[in-house]
């Protein structure tokens, strides 16, 4: 069916007769805007309720009361299948079929063109199958924050991570600089959830000592995740390449900010469970900004029950390492080794000794010696982190007021 014949047939069909429905104003416009759609022939990517491929867990969140429906894309085995994903008792996935001439369909009529087809389905209001009774009422378009990959432009490489190359790049939208993550293509779908998670957790988190997040890519592959461009990058290089100049004072200031973004994210009940130098980032006025939010949680406590293969054992307090126990106080002892990498300017923590011999030795009541520039007081509260027990550490809140009175002082 062509797209003029369908609007033809669209518009002459009588269950859309205007007069014999109870809301013609509303049908009216639903035409006009179905007249709109159809007529700029744009092409899939464009339409607002087409959202990439955005894994299934964020689709179902987006699709929150009956007759809500988005259209999506799913890779398998490297062929791409775009899937109508509908909330109607639960959520349904309904994979679009193609025809011999390359139509497309569900049950009923093929149309040229995916949008023809889902437009037919919305507006029809006929179940997308018999058998689910589907239909398709409001299409849930893309959130502020699902950007286009043609949005960005990517400049220089400036990291890897686990996932990827992480780049320096431009948004065309305002020509702003932006850092964006990408996620490797040949990663199993698992890995690029696990991926989007970090995206999914920092949308919520808006402070200055956590990076912010603009926006991810999911239109097309390379997954991206996109935020604001920290310039000095990784904290811990630029601990180790600046040990010559930094002063007490500019360390208890990195101290101070990254208390001040954990405190934020105690308060959101938000684990980080890898807080570590590596993971910070050092942008203008040496700001210490939180981020690498891969392994966190938004949860108060967490068990892990998959392995603990990538833990940074050095950084893990014992709850963690022995019964996989996840609360803020975990992250309370990751500040402390966090804390002494700042104060040894960008030294290993444990130096010399294997992670299984660290893990030993903390169990059995060893602690690091205080790094050369720490003061007493830096070191006293080091320790307080480091207590055996989660209950007798100090929380963040408490933890951010100690440190910027030091700061203060
Ligand atoms: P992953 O979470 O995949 O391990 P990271 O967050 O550790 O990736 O990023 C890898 C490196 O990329 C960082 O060490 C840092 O040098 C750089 N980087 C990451 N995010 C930013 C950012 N927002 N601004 C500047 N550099 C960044």
């Amino acid at each position: 069916m062509s797209l003029a014949s369908f609007i033809s047939e669209f518009s002459n069909c009588s269950s859309f007769d205007f007069n014999a429905r109870p809301k013609p104003p509303i049908r009216r416009k639903r035409i006009r805007s179905l007249l709109m759609t159809l007529s700029t022939n744009r092409p899939l990517y464009e339409e607002e309720w087409f959202h990439g491929v955005l894994p299934r867990e964020e689709v179902v969140r987006l699709l929150k009361n009956e007759g809500d429906f988005l259209v999506r894309e799913t890779i398998r085995n490297d062929e791409s299948q775009i899937v109508l994903s509908v909330c109607w008792n639960g959520h349904k996935h309904f994979i679009v079929q193609t025809t011999i001439d390359g139509h497309y369909r569900f049950e009923g009529p093929a149309f040229p063109s995916i949008q023809e087809l889902i437009m037919h389905q919305h507006l029809s209001e006929l179940p997308v199958t018999g058998r689910s009774g589907a239909v398709l009422k409001r299409p849930v378009t893309r959130e502020i924050w699902e950007l286009s990959n043609d949005d960005v432009v990517l400049l220089d490489k400036i990291g890897r991570g686990n996932f990827g190359d992480v780049y320096k790049a431009r948004l065309k939208s305002n020509k702003n600089e932006v850092a964006v993550k990408t996620c490797r293509m040949t990663l199993p779908d698992e890995q690029k959830r696990k991926f989007l998670q970090e995206g999914r957790i920092l949308k919520q988190y808006d402070h200055p000592n956590i990076v912010k997040l603009i926006g991810i890519c999911v239109q097309k592959q390379p997954i991206m995740i996109v935020m604001e461009l920290v310039p000095g990058g990784s904290l811990l290089s630029f601990l180790r390449k600046n040990s010559a100049t930094l002063n007490t004072k500019q360390l208890i200031g990195m101290c101070r900010d990254a208390a001040a973004g954990m405190r934020y994210l105690e308060s959101k009940n938000c684990i980080h469970r890898d807080l570590a130098a590596r993971n910070c980032l050092i942008g203008y006025e040496n700001i210490v900004k939180i981020s690498d939010f891969g392994m966190s949680r938004e949860e108060e406590e967490y068990i892990v029950s998959d392995g603990m293969k990538q833990i940074p054992i050095k950084w893990t307090a014992p709850e963690a390492l022995n019964f996989g126990k996840y609360t803020s106080l975990c992250d309370v002892w990751s500040y402390g080794i966090l804390m002494f990498e700042i104060f040894s300017k960008g030294d290993t923590p444990y130096a010399g000794m294997s992670n299984s011999r660290a893990r030993e030795r903390i169990d059995a009541g060893y602690r690091m010696q205080a790094p050369e520039c720490a003061t007493p007081e830096i070191y006293r509260l080091m320790l307080k982190c480091w207590e055996y027990e989660p209950e007798s550490r100090p929380h963040f809140d408490e933890i951010h007021t100690i440190v910027d009175s030091l700061a203060n002082s």
